[in-house]
């Protein structure tokens, strides 16, 4: 990644302390979203890790909508939403994980994979890792293979990566 890109996205990435509780910097990423030149970049970037042969882009949401519809389109792939427990209208698989207080759970549609299909899934920010391993293992679990995890920001002091040592994931940022 050239450094004018990774200086460019960095620069639209912003800082808000103590949000949405205090000890938390929150990564807001509406300034990269507003500069298309930047969510160009972004887009590009986290298609590549794909390449050239991804069937389906999952979205986490709600920032993994905003990132992966474009990347899907980009690729000439479907595009396969991942919710908040109780959002989706249809039939649903689950998969829960531990957050620092309590649980959380998400689901996505019985019928958004076929056995086989290459799939590629796109978050905004990495922290403990949680979400995407859960997300990993609804794909996993539909049979379909994850060929990768494109994620704007990781934050790597919180170690997500140790819960996805059998990914191959990409970050475009590390802090
Ligand atoms: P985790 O499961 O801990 O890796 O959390 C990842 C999810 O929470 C992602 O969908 C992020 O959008 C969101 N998230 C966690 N920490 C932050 C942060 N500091 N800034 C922005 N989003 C965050």
């Amino acid at each position: 990644m050239a450094d004018s890109d990774r200086d460019l996205l960095l620069s639209r990435i912003r800082d808000v302390p103590d949000w949405p509780e205090p000890g938390v910097v929150f990564k807001d990423i509406t300034p990269l979203l507003r500069d298309p030149a930047a969510f160009d970049t972004m887009t590009e970037l986290l298609g590549a890790v794909g390449g050239d042969d991804v069937d389906v882009v999952v979205g986490i949401e709600a920032r993994g909508f905003i990132l992966g519809a474009p990347v899907a389109h980009r690729l000439g792939a479907g595009f396969v939403p991942v919710r908040k427990q109780g959002k989706l209208p249809w039939q649903t698989t689950a998969a829960s994980y531990s957050l620092e207080y309590g649980e959380a759970t998400i689901e996505v549609h019985v019928d958004a994979f076929q056995p086989g299909e290459r799939v590629l899934i796109v978050d905004d920010v990495l922290a403990t890792g949680g979400t995407v391993r859960a997300t990993v293992d609804l794909v996993r679990g539909a049979g379909a293979h994850v060929i990768g995890v494109g994620i704007l920001m990781e934050l790597g002091f919180l170690n997500g990566r140790d819960k996805l040592a059998d990914v191959n994931v990409h970050s475009l940022l590390l802090v």
